[in-house]
Formats: C-alpha cells, sequence, structure tokens
C-alpha cells in the first residue's frame, strides 16, 4: 500500500485532526495549509464528496465543473479584485493575471447569462465540487482551514423570493440528510448567522467540537438549531463548533443588471440568487476528530475508506486470501493485511486506521474453520464462520 502509518506525527503539525489522519497514513503535509491525500485518504474524501453529490442531485441541482484560473475583469466588475482578501493572484510568465478560484460567482453569472433569458428558464441550481484556493491567515487547523481545500458550491438563480426561499428551504432539508448520513446529524446545529446580500440572515450548519474557531448558543435542541455568537446576541453557555456548510441569500447583488431574466409580460428583471456551501476535506477532519479515541480513528461506516480490514496471522495466507477473495466478489470493500508482522502491529495499525470491522485469520480459524470479528467501536471478539460474516456484511 501506498502510504504507511507512523508512531509519532510531525512536531510542528498542531490539529489532532492533522495529527491522527498523518500517523494513520491518510494523508501528508505539502507547505502549511496545504495537503496530499494517499490512497486511504481519497477514498474518505471521495465517500463524503458521493454523499453529497447524491443529496444535490436529489434537489435537483445539475453537476459541472468550473475553471480555477479566472478572468480577472469579471472580478473587477464586481469589485472584489481589491476587496476579497484571501485572493491569490497570479502572474503568468506572459504576464496576464489571473484570480485563482477561492469561490465561484463571477464565473457562474456570465456563464449563467448565457442560458437564462425567460422565467421558464428557471428556477435553475448548479453545482460543482471542486478545489478552492483561499490566502487564509491562519492555517494552523490542518484540513479544517485549508489554503487549498476541496469544497462543493451550489448556486441557485429564481425568479424572486418567493421561487428563491422554496429552494432555499431544499438545500437546508438536504443539509440535514447529508451530515446525518455522515454520522454527525445528532452535533450538527442550522444556526443563525450574519450576512446574506438581501436577507438579514444566512444559516451555517455548524458542528460542535474543541478543535472549532466559532462560538454558538444553542436555541432548540430538539430542533438542532442555534444562534453564532457573532450576532451578539447572549444565549447563555457558548457551544465550539466548526461550520461544515452554509446557504446564503445573495439576491440579486451578483445578477443585477447582468444577469436578468423576462417576465411573463416581457419585463426584465435580475435573477434572484442563493449560494450554498459544503467543505468535504473539513467535513473529513471533522469526522476524523469526532470518532476517535487513544487508539486512533472510528470511522463512521458511511465514510469509512474500506468496510472490512482483514488480517492474516503465522501461517494462514491460503485461508486469507480465500476470504478476501469472496469479500471482494462480493463488493465489500477490504483492505487486506498480509504483512509479515507480529499480531500486535497489526491490531495496533487497525485500531490507528479505524476501518469498521477487523477480521482476524489465525491459528484457530485453521482448525475450525471460524473467523475473528471485531467491530472498531466495541471490545467484543466473537468467533464465527465465514458464511455468518458475509451474511452479516451484506445486510
Ligand atoms: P469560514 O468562516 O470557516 O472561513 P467561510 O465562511 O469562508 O468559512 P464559505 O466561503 O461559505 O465559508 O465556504 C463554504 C464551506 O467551505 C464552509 O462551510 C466550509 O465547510 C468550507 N471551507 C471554507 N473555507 C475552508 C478552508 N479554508 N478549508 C477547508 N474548508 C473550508
Ligand atoms: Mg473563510
Amino acid at each position: 500500500m501506498f502510504g504507511k502509518t507512523i508512531k509519532d506525527a510531525p512536531k510542528d503539525e498542531v490539529a489532532t485532526n492533522a495529527k491522527l489522519l498523518i500517523r494513520a497514513g491518510f494523508i501528508r503535509r505539502e507547505v502549511s495549509g496545504v495537503y496530499n491525500y494517499l490512497p486511504l485518504g481519497i477514498r474518505v474524501l471521495n465517500r463524503i464528496s458521493n454523499i453529497v453529490r447524491e443529496e444535490m442531485n436529489a434537489i435537483g441541482g445539475q453537476e459541472l465543473l468550473l475553471s480555477s484560473l479566472q478572468n480577472k475583469e469579471s472580478w473587477e466588475t464586481t469589485g472584489r479584485w481589491n476587496s476579497f482578501d484571501a485572493l491569490f493572484k497570479l502572474t503568468s510568465v506572459l504576464d496576464h493575471e489571473y484570480p485563482l478560484g477561492p469561490t465561484h460567482e463571477e464565473v457562474v453569472v456570465p456563464l449563467a447569462k448565457q442560458f437564462i433569458n425567460s422565467y421558464k428558464d428557471l428556477p435553475l441550481a448548479v453545482y460543482q465540487i471542486q478545489t478552492k484556493f483561499r490566502d487564509e491567515k491562519r492555517a494552523k487547523s490542518g484540513i479544517l482551514r485549508g489554503r487549498e481545500f476541496l469544497m462543493k458550491d451550489l448556486y441557485s438563480f429564481s425568479t424572486d423570493v418567493d421561487q428563491h426561499e422554496d429552494f432555499y428551504n431544499k438545500v437546508a432539508e438536504a443539509y440535514k440528510k447529508i451530515f446525518h448520513r455522515m454520522g454527525i446529524g445528532d452535533r450538527t446545529y442550522m444556526t443563525r448567522a450574519s450576512g446574506g446580500s438581501f436577507s438579514k440572515f444566512s444559516h451555517e450548519f455548524q458542528c460542535l467540537t474543541e478543535a472549532g474557531e466559532d462560538t454558538i448558543y444553542i436555541t432548540d435542541e430538539g430542533k438542532k438549531e442555534a444562534v453564532n455568537k457573532e450576532l451578539g446576541e447572549d444565549g447563555g453557555e457558548g457551544m465550539r463548533a466548526v461550520e461544515v456548510g452554509n446557504i446564503f441569500t445573495l439576491g440579486t447583488k451578483f445578477s443585477d443588471p447582468y444577469l436578468t431574466f423576462k417576465d411573463e409580460k416581457g419585463e426584465s428583471h435580475p435573477a434572484f440568487m442563493g449560494s450554498y456551501g459544503i467543505g468535504p476535506a473539513r467535513l473529513m477532519g471533522v469526522i476524523a476528530e469526532a470518532f476517535s479515541d487513544d487508539k486512533g480513528i472510528v470511522w463512521p461506516k458511511e465514510v469509512a475508506p474500506f468496510r472490512v480490514h482483514l488480517i492474516s496471522l503465522g501461517q494462514h495466507s491460503v485461508l486469507a486470501n480465500r476470504v478476501y477473495e469472496k469479500l471482494v466478489a462480493l463488493g465489500i470493500e477490504t483492505l487486506y493485511d498480509d504483512r509479515d508482522l507480529r499480531a500486535g502491529e497489526k491490531f495496533a495499525d487497525a485500531d490507528l486506521i479505524g476501518i469498521p470491522t477487523r477480521v482476524v485469520i489465525g491459528d484457530k480459524s485453521a482448525d475450525t474453520e471460524t473467523l475473528e470479528a471485531k467491530e472498531r467501536n466495541s471490545e467484543e471478539v466473537r468467533n464465527i464462520t465465514l458464511e455468518q460474516l458475509l451474511n452479516e456484511l451484506k445486510g
């Protein structure tokens, strides 16, 4: 396997998520705030992205892929070439200047202008899952705050505020599903925050974690609602949280006067917009921190890099090979540790990597044709037959 576990994280890495993920062989740092994803890491990131993709498709979002090298003129038009403080500006050898995409309103609005003419074209929603670049001042939170990071950004175009609000509410419900599917639904709060160019408020989805940079006040535990402390409202006992997603009413800030449509009477209006972000890389870090113990990570099944961690001990590779082939044939994703190492070392690696089910083929298995199965989140070791194991996993 490309990527190995290590005993100690680099000394200058302070964030828990980065320490865990580096030790377990999921990521490696390139420069401050920039990480490489190793084979285990990209599997988790893809799992997270696919959950997001499925739920965005389910509400009618259409996926596309916008450029990272953007058009300077568009950023001058919106005034953000000079006002977006984390913008990376590139000067090419041909002496052209480019903004390196930190967000995509400047790309998506001119593009949408080519396809939106009439009220019959609306509502419309497009999204992408793509690498963003931001020159973040503080980049000490591992993959929670990168200078290069994956983001899902969706942009909606509506005729008016009512049509917009319908879609906004659909996205809010889709976000709740996404965070539930990833295992963090019970600790993620839809949080009222400042911002929104039309509305007074935007909504952030804040996940409780000690590593968070935000403080929220929970206003309704049952409905999972909160308010961000930055609003100045004192809701009592504050909780540390990190923003894993947000939904934002843009109104006509980016569309007026460029992106207009004709209503039933033939009159022109600017399209009413919203933008909606989720950070898959940040989520991976949040989940790794939230689900870990002193031995390593404990991935929820839905985002785990593999379903099964198969370990062969001693001279039992023939039986282990057979089990591996059965698992693969059934489409059960399996990491197979057939290294010639002591049991203790293999078990420690399995705990560190955090795959949900560990299956061990050792001396007992050879005699009795049973396997040792253990869930990462439990201490119980069970002796079961291969058939039993396969039935459980198929379920
Ligand atoms: P923050 O306040 O944490 O900087 P933001 O308000 O800049 O976030 P957006 O620009 O709306 O966030 O980005 C959408 C989503 O992308 C965020 O909710 C978060 O999940 C993720 N995100 C934003 N910045 C980063 C970053 N530097 N590294 C990783 N993920 C990020
Ligand atoms: Mg930011």
